[in-house]
Parts: C-alpha cells; sequence; structure tokens
C-alpha cells in the first residue's frame, strides 16, 4: 500500500501517550456495542409510551425488521410487508407463502402517521420525540447520533462516539497518537513522483481534552499533483468552531503558513479535501522545500491547536460550501 512508503515522525510538547492509553481503554470497550445507535428498540419507545409499543412492533417489516413507511403492503391474509422487501420477495408473501398481489396497507400507514416516537439515539442523550414519518429525517442529522471512523483511504464501516473511535484508530489503524496542542511532523517518501489518490497519513492528537485527527495527503488537484494537510476535529460542527490551528511548512528560505479552523469528523475527509479547506503544497513547491535533488520528499510539517475565546457568531462560512 502507498502509505507504507512514507515515515512519518513526530514529536510534540508533551509527550503523555501513557495517559492516553489507559484513559482510551477504559472509557472504550463497555461501550462498542451501547454505541451503535440501534434501532428499532421497542423496550426504549415503551418506556416513553407505553401505549404504542404494540404499534410499533406492527410497523416493523417482518422481513427486513426495519421501520415501515408508505407504501406499506399486505398480502391477502393480512400480513405487512415493506416496500423494500416488497420487490425481493418474488410476488410470495414471506410470512404465509400465498401469492402477494399489489395491496396497500392503509389503515397501518394512518397508524404510523398519528404515533409519535423517541429518536433511535435516545439512548446516546438525545431527548427528541418525533412524528414517524418525520423521525427518519432527523435522525440522519441527529446531533446524538454515532461518528463514522475518520480514518481516510479505506472504507471502515465503523460508527461509535469518540472515545470508542480513538481507541479503533489506535488499534485496529494503528494511527499514532500524541498529546499536545503544538505538533512536528516530518512526511518523507522515496518517490515523490508517483502521486496517487491513496497516498495519505493521519495522526491523532490530544489536546483541550479533545481529540484532533491530522491529515496529510497526495493527490492530483486537477492536472497538478499537490499534497495536502488540514486538521478535523473528533465531534461536531458547532464545537469544532471553538478551535484554531495552524500549519507551516518550508525550506531554503520560504514558508507556507495555512490558519484555519478544524472541520469536523462529521464532514468526510473526502469532503474537507474537495474544498480545499487546508495547506495545500504544490509538488514543486514541495520538492523545494526537501532540498537536495528532488529525489526525495522530505517536508516538516509544524503546526499548533488553540482555542479560540468566544464562539465567533454560530454561521461561520465554510470554504466551497456556501453557495
Ligand atoms: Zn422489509
Ligand atoms: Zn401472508
Ligand atoms: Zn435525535
Ligand atoms: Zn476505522
Amino acid at each position: 500500500m502507498e502509505s507504507d512508503s512514507i515515515d512519518c515522525m513526530a514529536s510534540s510538547d508533551v509527550m503523555d501517550d501513557d495517559e492516553i492509553h489507559h484513559h482510551q481503554l477504559s472509557s472504550s470497550l463497555s461501550k462498542t456495542h451501547s454505541n451503535n445507535g440501534n434501532s428499532n428498540n421497542s423496550s426504549l419507545s415503551s418506556a416513553v409510551h407505553p401505549s404504542t409499543t404494540s404499534v410499533h412492533e406492527l410497523l416493523e417489516c417482518p422481513v427486513c425488521t426495519n421501520s415501515m413507511y408508505p407504501p406499506i403492503h399486505q398480502c391477502h391474509n393480512g400480513h405487512t410487508l415493506c416496500s423494500t422487501c416488497k420487490t425481493r420477495v418474488h410476488n410470495r408473501c414471506p410470512t404465509c407463502r400465498q401469492e402477494l398481489g399489489d395491496i396497500r396497507c392503509l389503515a397501518l400507514e394512518k397508524v404510523a402517521e398519528s404515533l409519535e416516537l423517541p429518536c433511535k439515539y435516545m439512548s446516546l442523550g438525545c431527548p427528541e420525540i418525533f412524528p414517524y414519518y418525520s423521525k427518519l429525517k432527523h435522525e440522519a442529522l441527529c446531533n446524538f447520533r454515532p461518528y463514522s471512523c475518520p480514518y481516510a483511504g479505506s472504507e471502515c464501516a465503523v460508527v461509535g462516539d469518540i472515545p470508542f473511535l480513538v481507541t479503533h484508530l489506535r488499534d485496529d489503524h494503528k494511527v499514532d497518537m500524541h498529546s499536545g496542542c503544538t505538533f512536528n511532523h516530518r512526511y518523507v517518501k522515496s518517490n515523490p513522483q508517483e502521486v496517487e489518490n491513496a497516498t495519505w497519513m493521519l495522526t491523532v492528537f490530544h489536546c483541550f481534552g479533545q481529540y484532533f485527527c491530522l491529515h496529510f495527503e497526495a493527490f492530483q488537484l486537477g492536472v497538478a499533483p499537490v499534497y495536502m494537510a488540514f486538521l478535523r476535529f473528533m465531534g461536531d460542527e458547532i464545537e469544532a468552531r471553538n478551535y484554531s490551528y495552524s500549519l507551516e511548512v518550508g525550506g531554503n528560505g520560504r514558508k507556507l503558513i495555512w490558519e484555519g479552523t478544524p472541520r469536523s469528523i462529521r464532514d468526510s475527509h473526502r469532503k474537507v479535501r474537495d474544498s480545499h479547506d487546508g495547506l495545500i503544497i504544490q509538488r514543486n513547491m514541495a520538492l523545494f522545500f526537501s532540498g537536495g535533488d528532488r529525489k526525495e520528499l522530505k517536508l516538516r510539517v509544524t503546526g499548533r491547536i488553540w482555542k479560540e475565546q468566544q464562539n465567533p457568531e454560530g454561521g461561520a462560512c465554510i470554504p466551497n460550501l456556501c453557495s
């Protein structure tokens, strides 16, 4: 894999890895499963709406167990089925094996309309209750929904809360962990003529009681190969705006400085990259910074993370995302 050829060396002001390790271990293991935001948890809803429990169960598709939304189908014997499953069962009712036909279950659709249910992330702290049909929309954007793994370059499907993801990055992706709000990274690559989209590095920083992901990668920007470094905050967008960071890279008497606000890991790595929200170094300049005979990429990236005094007005504009 491309990343193997990049050596990453980091030093930070405070090396306190032991503390991180203990902290992570204790907070993650017990949470793994309860934090995955299990849907259709009827015991949850019964706690809030005792009378709707059985209706809620009726609205669970007997085949895929997802919540059913209009059109809800039924067979001649009254067995219900969601519209996704209906297309898969070759016109046979999965419950009684009779021919399915094309019957809507309007009564159940109407009952669903009258229901109010708690957000499925209630166990993660969401206090909201929604009409059945708008619940799904809320859940897609719910602030309490679990985060996706921020590791770039692989389609990792792991989700969870931040302490769980930090442990996952360290143990499963073998990501370097550092404590402190300043850093000094060296990225070394022996054959910089090859720039592929799959070249990336990730380091996690722990400071101000929060975690930050420093991404460094090479990709093709139009026809030009570039290197890019940027920071993402392990938390939501609102909290991310409380922090700022700077990145500096240079050599041979020249220097590039980037100052920005870390993006939330709610924004995918790719989305941040494509909005160019970070330090971008043209390859020619990167090779110039590296010194020597341009055969080797040797970039020294220094950086700092700091906390802003006050949240600067909620609606900060994100490059390329405000139209
Ligand atoms: Zn189904
Ligand atoms: Zn049936
Ligand atoms: Zn919610
Ligand atoms: Zn992962």
